[in-house]
């Protein structure tokens, strides 16, 4: 194998490195939206839980104060008997005025069952709203689901095929170099090949010394670039174009 297949087994061979690094990334971001979105479900049902229970709340304050207006009419009417039977003067204003105060009580009372009333709507209404709310996400969630299992397993296919790909160029390459790529690999950011062009290295942008250079351009042994020590190779030599592949 020329020195230039071992260059392009090496490219080929990062270009899939970082596609399998991609997809692993992209398959986590699924599970995580899905998550997310559970999370979302359950604090609406707690809120939606915590607002049944407050309208709960304001439908017995409306039932005590009904019973309230009952027994203040149970009182007044016990009033207007107590009247027909009184013979002093002082006596009959005394029953009068507790007759007004229990009227102007109920009077009081009746314009509290108003506002309760009013409040226990408006409360229901909350209620609804929360429900669709609910209802509307739960929607969204399924959709989203499905959406997020089917890209997962379009991303496990490209992921399944990537592997047999790497497989192949693993044992195309010779151990040492595939061990040498790794190791930068690991140290250099997921980089561990860069092309030099205009004597410049891609990926760290200095400048090749003409020396260096010119040995890169004989092509006769591995080299590195002497500031990032990436594996270098010169990219203007149209041996390496895109679409050329040894495998
Ligand atoms: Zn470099």
């Amino acid at each position: 194998m020329t020195l230039k297949d071992k260059i392009k087994l090496l490219t080929q061979l990062q270009e899939c490195d970082n596609r399998i690094q991609d997809i692993l990334r992209r398959k986590e971001i699924g599970p995580q939206r899905i998550q997310a979105l559970m999370g979302e479900i359950k604090a609406n049902e707690d809120r939606l839980r915590e607002m049944a229970n407050q309208v709960e709340s304001c439908k017995k304050d409306r039932r005590k104060t009904e019973q309230e207006v009952q027994e203040l009419d149970a009182r007044i009417e016990k009033s207007h008997v107590k009247l027909s039977n009184i013979k002093s003067n002082k006596e009959y204003t005394a029953a009068l005025k507790e007759i007004d105060d229990l009227k102007r009580l109920k009077f009081n009372t009746e314009d509290k069952i108003i506002h309760v009333m009013e409040k226990c709507e408006e409360m229901d209404r909350g209620v609804n709203t929360q429900k669709q709310l609910t209802q509307e996400l739960l929607i969204r969630f399924e959709r989203d689901k499905k959406e997020i299992e089917s890209e997962l397993s379009l991303l496990d296919q490209d992921l399944k095929g990537l592997e047999q790909k790497r497989d192949d160029l693993v044992k195309a390459l010779d151990q040492d170099l595939c061990k040498r790529y790794l190791f930068l690999r690991e140290r250099r950011g997921g980089m561990a090949v860069s092309a030099v062009i205009g004597g410049v290295c891609q990926t760290c942008h200095m400048g090749i010394p003409p020396q260096k250079f010119n040995e890169l351009l004989k092509g006769d042994a591995i080299m590195n670039c002497p500031n990032c020590h990436r594996i270098i190779y010169w990219g203007e030599d149209k041996d390496f174009g895109a679409s050329q592949e040894v495998i």
